[in-house]
């Protein structure tokens, strides 16, 4: 052994500090594109874009529709150790967050050229910030729109020595690639778009469905031919999708698990997925999959390895018993081919829609009604609720643009005209001898009420999730959920009772989209519906959903076009159905011909 010289301790400068944080958080083109995709999850987005230019070493731009950063907040953004998501050390161990370290962005703005743009929505304008190499050099107000969107350019620019341990740029992008099927695989609900050198390379939908992921990533064949797994084994939920046979391929890359919604690499999964598909599988080939394992965050740390991708479980022994499990007994099930065939369209009783309508959002519209009359009754009787009125029974003159209704038990016939609209708001159609004033905003959730109502007639379809949502409830709740496990999986629920305070949904009502927060959805039925489960609760609950669905879509900007309208006025003429909207508002008023006259002193 050499005598050294012995060199006396210090304290590291910021600026080396930031250097070697942000060499282990972005290391490669791939990390930074993980980071602000975490970012963009964490903050809520339902569509995220990825472009990437020379596999990311000229520039990375991430996007997306988030919450957006605040303008307050955006310097403190790019501060080391900056983050809304950790504040105590006990928190470690509860966050289900993927990014939370709190340095993503001051590392990778430590290393290349960022521009920030960013937007909440309660924001009249959005921010711009610039950051080279840790410096801010702009700051300012800017047009943006809701959310955020990062760009980085020239990556590890003054960081030659990273620069040089680089790849091709296309392998580099390939990288990236990886990571986002993973992504894509493991968050259905979000929409994402990826492009490399201005070519996209996938594309998915963004509508929760697991199906539909796969089938964006691994195309349609191999989509139709995967087995659906799921199961629940001692203690381990597990959900998603295994290929054997002709998917079977030369190695392992094809293996995703997620652990709780993030994707993970453990041998002792895939072993136990090749253990269960013997049998299956060529010797020498590995079973591809999608499969994410649901568990209780303490049973496992995710936070063995920087990047996250390792795990170490509590227990590994029971999980792999419990995929290997699950993955077997699946392997004889149906494939989802049949899943993947699309709901059956909305009934469109309606010609080409002529936009004349433009809704007004949710306020309440005060009633000052001149006539007060039983309106449903006036529409299921239209010759029998003005029997003392002659002018009633009176040939209707034909309009051109009128539509000639016959109604049944009646020999009238009666023509709806529109005339315009009132105020925004009031769509007013002359009906035979009448003047009717049509709430719009109410008729408009009537009409989709109804189509919601209709496909939610008789079995209710449910859409499964690739990762469960679990849901915290009072342990007090959790009894209640359990005992209408029937009535809710009837409706198109699947719950499973996760620990003391948790619930794990693991399907939802189609109709429902992701439409509604899951958790105040049931919250409202516990509250609301009291007493024992019976089949009269089933329907009340069906009722509920088709609200939210219904409020949600409306919510959702659809417009309603005249056609609707005229449509829902005929039907309400020819069924009598309730001209009320969902909650009880009348959606009519109406004046007969009659009584104008008299305003008007026509008559007497
Ligand atoms: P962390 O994500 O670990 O908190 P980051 O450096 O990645 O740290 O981000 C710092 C902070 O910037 C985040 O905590 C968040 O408040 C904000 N932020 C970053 N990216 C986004 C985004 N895409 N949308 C909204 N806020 C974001
Ligand atoms: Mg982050």
């Amino acid at each position: 052994m050499m005598n050294r010289k012995i060199q006396p301790i210090h304290i590291l400068t910021q600026d080396v500090v930031g250097k070697i944080a942000a060499g282990e958080v972005v290391e490669r083109p791939a990390a930074a594109v993980k980071e602000l995709v975490e970012n963009a999850i964490d903050a809520d987005a339902t569509a995220i874009t990825i472009e990437l230019t020379d596999g990311g070493i000229t520039s990375i731009r991430v996007s997306d529709n988030g919450t957006g950063i605040p303008a307050g907040q955006m310097k403190m953004a790019f501060e080391r150790h900056a983050t809304n998501k950790l504040t105590t050390a006990e928190d470690l161990f509860r966050v289900q967050t993927l990014g939370f370290r709190g340095e993503a962005l001051a590392s990778i703005a430590a290393v290349s050229k960022v521009t920030c743009t960013s937007k909440t929505a309660d924001a009249e304008y959005g921010m711009k910030a610039q950051v080279e190499a840790g410096v801010f050099t702009d700051f300012r107000e800017a047009a943006n729109p809701v959310g955020t969107a990062v760009t980085v350019r020239e990556l590890f620019f003054n960081a030659p020595v990273r620069l040089k341990f680089l790849k091709k740029p296309s392998a580099e992008a390939a990288l990236v690639s990886d990571y986002l099927l993973r992504l894509i695989l493991s968050r259905p609900d979000i929409a994402f778009r990826f492009s490399s050198q201005e070519k996209t390379v996938y594309r998915s939908a963004g509508d929760g469905k697991l199906e539909s992921a796969i089938y964006a990533v691994y195309g349609k064949d191999a989509a139709q031919a995967m087995r659906k797994v799921s199961g629940n084994f001692s203690g381990v939920l597990i959900d998603g999708y295994v290929g054997v046979q002709d998917l079977a391929r030369g190695n392992r890359q094809q293996q995703s698990f997620f652990i709780n919604g993030r994707y993970i690499r453990d041998d002792v999964l895939s072993r136990a997925l090749e253990a269960a598909a013997e049998g299956f599988v060529m010797i020498g080939r590995f079973p591809i999959c999608a499969l994410n394992l649901t568990m209780p965050y303490e049973q496992v740390d995710v936070n063995v390895h920087p990047n996250k991708l390792e795990v170490r479980f509590q227990n590994p022994k029971a999980v792999a018993e419990a995929v290997e499990a699950v993955v077997r007994g699946a392997l004889n099930a149906e494939t989802i081919a049949d899943k993947l065939s699309p709901l059956p369209d909305p009934p469109k009783s309606s010609p080409p829609p002529i936009e004349v309508v433009q809704w007004m959002d949710d306020t309440e519209t005060p009633y000052t009604p001149q006539i007060i009359q039983s309106t449903r009754q006036v529409l299921r009787e239209p010759s029998q609720a003005f029997l003392d009125d002659a002018d009633a029974h009176e040939p209707v003159p034909a309009e051109s643009e009128a539509v000639q209704e016959a109604i049944p038990g009646t020999e009238e016939t009666v023509s709806i005209r529109y005339i315009g609209a009132a105020f925004k708001t009031y769509l007013l159609f002359e009906a035979g001898e009448k003047l009717l004033l049509i709430d719009q905003h109410a008729a408009h959730e009537r009409v989709l009420y109804d189509r919601f109502m209709q496909r939610y007639q008789g079995e209710a379809q449910s859409q499964r999730l690739m990762t469960p949502m679990l849901l915290p409830f009072t342990a007090n709740d959790i009894s209640k959920l359990s005992e209408m496990k029937e009535e809710l999986e009837a409706i198109g629920f699947t719950l499973d009772v996760f620990d003391a305070t948790t619930v794990a949904v693991r399907a939802t009502p189609v109709i429902l989209g992701d439409a509604e927060p899951v958790r105040e959805l049931l919250i409202d039925v516990l509250d609301n519906l009291r007493g024992k489960p019976d089949t009269a609760m089933r329907e009340r609950m069906k009722t509920r959903v088709a609200q939210m669905a219904c409020k949600h879509a409306i919510k959702g900007g659809d417009t309603l076009s005249q056609a609707d309208v005229e449509a829902l006025i005929r039907q309400m003429l020819e069924t009598g159905v309730q001209p009320t909207c969902p909650h009880g508002r009348p959606i009519v008023q109406e004046m007969t011909r009659r009584e104008m006259e008299k305003r008007f002193r026509r008559i007497p």
